[in-house]
């Protein structure tokens, strides 16, 4: 039998099942498992720290989403937002259930393409589109979606000299209650802009008008928003109907549902206070039926959620480093995920969960990643069991925008597993070496030639 740990013996206030102002303090078990592999086995043979993504949840997830939307709306698309998790086993997945793809530049868009995406299922959003960009998404037949009018004048152009006819949609920014309001992108609807760029393609007739598009913003906690925003664009929709006897094959309604994470400062956990698929697609159905566009018109709804359908399907499991009295006797922990690897820290209280059976003697705890710097927070003040050196960890909920967004500082990124349905464990990046970096760096003739 191996032998018990011993543990300091501690004085603590008793506070088990004391109701604080939502109720009673919830308790919670290890997760020494992630769809059935060890954490332990993974960290053994894979390294620590690790990302893991679930193929098994981005499935179930997905398949949520799409049945509260398919159930409202006759016609129904999803596009995979890239830049949320571009990983190609990852887009793969999506792709695999239906998903066609959404990006914002031209990496991301030739990523489509070898993820074997067809061009006129890609639609290519961002302000940052080259002429050769434009051009190769046009003669693909991919949906362009235009940002400002310095782009618009550009395709007309290019359609011109290449004797294209490009398919575009107008990318729309409103005012949907929402403060500030993302208005940096696409053409204002409230001032005309939207309108007025809707008339110059129109006019214009080099380019195919297909869409109308928002995205409202991210982690976006108002149902009601949707609706408004939905309601808009139809609107729109309706009017180019009148006007030009032209129906619009799509209103797409971008990402931006909120994922189950709990950002900081909030009162309940996220799991509590975000809505469900179900509440969205009401929101933004009900926007579209209800408004003057022609029943034999209607138009496809694409979606292009990437935070909530991906967020739940990611962990970074992780070993202990060090424990440490700051000078002020707090507890505090340094474990072997920063910032740099962990980038939502900034703004989530992510779940962080011992991966063995542990005490139930919480002490209020700081937990620092192992970077050198002071911001390098991963949680703090948490209510947290003692780890020791060595112990593992596994933080949930970070499937989203962690795995584009992480940063080479200080360490080498590290592999990124995937766990298939049948508990097969594929690695689908591997970790960094230092010849990664070597390789890309040149050092001019006279410093290399310098002698002791
Ligand atoms: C980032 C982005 C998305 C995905 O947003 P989420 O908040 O992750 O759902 C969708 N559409 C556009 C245009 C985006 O820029």
């Amino acid at each position: 039998m191996e032998k018990l740990r011993f543990e300091r013996p501690i004085i603590k206030r008793i506070e088990t099942g004391m109701p604080n102002k939502f109720g009673t303090k919830t308790e919670y078990d290890p997760i020494s498992h992630i769809d059935g592999v060890a954490v332990a086995d993974l960290i053994k043979k894979y390294g620590s720290p690790l990302f893991v993504v679930s193929e098994k949840t981005i499935r179930k997830t997905f398949n949520d989403a799409k049945r509260s939307f398919y159930t409202r709306y006759p016609r129904v698309q999803f596009a995979w937002s890239y830049k949320t998790n571009y990983l190609d086993a990852v887009c793969r997945v999506f792709h695999d259930e239906g998903s066609w793809a959404e990006v914002v530049s031209g990496f991301e868009y030739d990523k489509a393409i070898r993820n074997g995406v067809k061009g006129d299922k890609i639609i290519f959003n961002g302000p940052d589109k080259s002429e050769a960009d434009l051009e190769k998404a046009a003669k693909n037949g991919s949906m362009i979606h235009l940002d400002h009018f310095d782009e618009l004048y550009t395709l007309i152009e290019l359609a011109e000299k290449k004797n294209l006819k490009p398919k575009v949609a107008v990318r729309v920014n409103m005012d949907t209650g929402i403060y500030p309001s993302w208005d940096r992108f696409g053409f204002n609807y409230e001032n005309g802009e939207a309108w007025d760029a809707i008339n110059r393609i129109m006019l214009n007739k080099k380019l195919e008008l297909v869409g109308l598009h928002t995205h409202i913003g991210t982690y976006i906690l108002s149902v009601k928003s949707y609706g408004i925003a939905a309601s808009k664009l139809s609107y729109l929709a309706s009017e180019i109907e009148k006007k030009y006897g032209h129906a619009i094959k799509y209103i797409d309604m971008g990402g931006g549902f909120a994922s189950k994470n709990t950002l900081k400062g909030a009162y309940l956990p996220g799991t509590d206070t975000c809505p469900s698929f179900d509440e969205y697609a009401e929101s933004i159905t009900s926007g579209i039926i209800n408004s003057e566009i022609k029943p034999e018109n209607l138009p496809f709804l694409i979606l292009e959620s990437g935070r909530a359908l991906i967020d739940d399907a990611g962990y970074i499991i992780g070993t202990t480093l060090a424990n440490k009295r700051l000078p002020d006797g707090r507890r505090s922990m340094i474990i072997d995920v920063g910032v740099n690897l962990l980038f939502t820290s900034f703004w989530y209280e992510h779940k962080i969960t011992p991966a063995h059976a542990f005490t139930q003697h919480t002490e209020d705890t700081t937990i620092f990643g192992p970077l050198c710097m002071n911001i390098d927070v991963i949680r703090q003040n948490i209510s947290f069991p003692v780890l020791k050196k060595g112990d593992q960890f596994v933080i949930s909920k970070v499937g989203a925008y962690n795995m584009t967004q992480w940063l080479q500082f200080i360490t080498l990124r590290p592999k990124i597993v995937l766990i298939d349905l049948k508990k097969g464990v594929h690695i689908i990046r591997e970790s960094e070496t230092a010849e990664n970096f070597i390789r890309m760096e040149k050092t001019p003739e006279h410093l290399t030639s310098r002698q002791e």
